[in-house]
């Protein structure tokens, strides 16, 4: 599919699109850009600040990878989500920062749904303890927008339904029991290329898709 019939079928479904730009060139991205596409989410501190400087101003930046304590102090000024809060310390971190500025910055938890290996997330099955931890910190400058998880890299179409699945129910669990129903607890960030109609069915609200788009 094209990048343009891939932005109008999540614009139908309402679904929220953060367009990956790492590793991609920038008239590739000024393309993107000129579809309508303002989300901009890239994995690594250092690609996001160099883009940032060479885009458009009116570009909401995602950081979608795992983020380094000592690089917190480099975003936090301008970053619009962290979807990649995967530890107490760096909750813990982008808080202190962000108070320094006086900026509250929305962020997502991820956790860890996949069967592989992954070295960053939240285990899933301590979500309860997890975030009654985060919430009795009062945090005042995090904002807690929802939860970020990626499936396992598998063909099994099944498992990578039944890993999102369990993210949403665990999404829901916590919305019930530590926010309110109106509240801006309500970000679901799962689905890249390979999987995202898998993840909308699953109940995502944004989606991060690079090479799809870029392809
Ligand atoms: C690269 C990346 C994506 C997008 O992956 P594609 O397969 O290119 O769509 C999504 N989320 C994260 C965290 C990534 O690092």
């Amino acid at each position: 599919m094209q990048a343009k019939e891939i932005w109008d079928e999540l614009q139908e479904n309402k679904v929220d699109l953060v367009a990956v730009t790492k590793k991609r060139s920038l008239e590739k991205i000024h393309h993107i850009y000129s579809l309508g596409m303002r989300h901009f989410g890239e994995n690594r501190v250092q690609e996001l600040l160099s883009k940032k400087d060479e885009l458009p101003d009116d570009i909401q930046w995602h950081q979608i990878g795992h983020l380094q304590r000592n690089k917190v102090k480099s975003i936090v000024d301008f970053i619009y989500l962290i979807h990649s809060a995967d530890s107490f310390r760096l909750v813990k971190e982008i808080n202190k920062q962000a108070k320094k500025i006086d900026r509250k910055i929305d962020i997502l938890l991820q956790f860890k749904i996949a069967q592989e290996d992954s070295k960053y997330g939240f285990e899933i099955d301590k979500y309860d303890e997890i975030m009654g931890e985060l919430i009795s910190k009062n945090y005042t400058h995090v904002n807690i927008r929802g939860l970020m998880g990626m499936a396992s890299l598998t063909d099994n179409e099944n498992q990578i339904a039944s890993e999102f699945h369990q993210l949403k129910e665990i999404f829901d669990e916590c919305k019930k029991k530590y926010f309110s129903e109106n509240s801006n607890f309500n970000i679901l960030s799962m689905g890249m290329s390979s999987d995202y109609h898998i993840a909308i069915e699953q109940g995502s609200t944004m989606v991060r898709i690079g090479s799809a788009l870029f392809s």
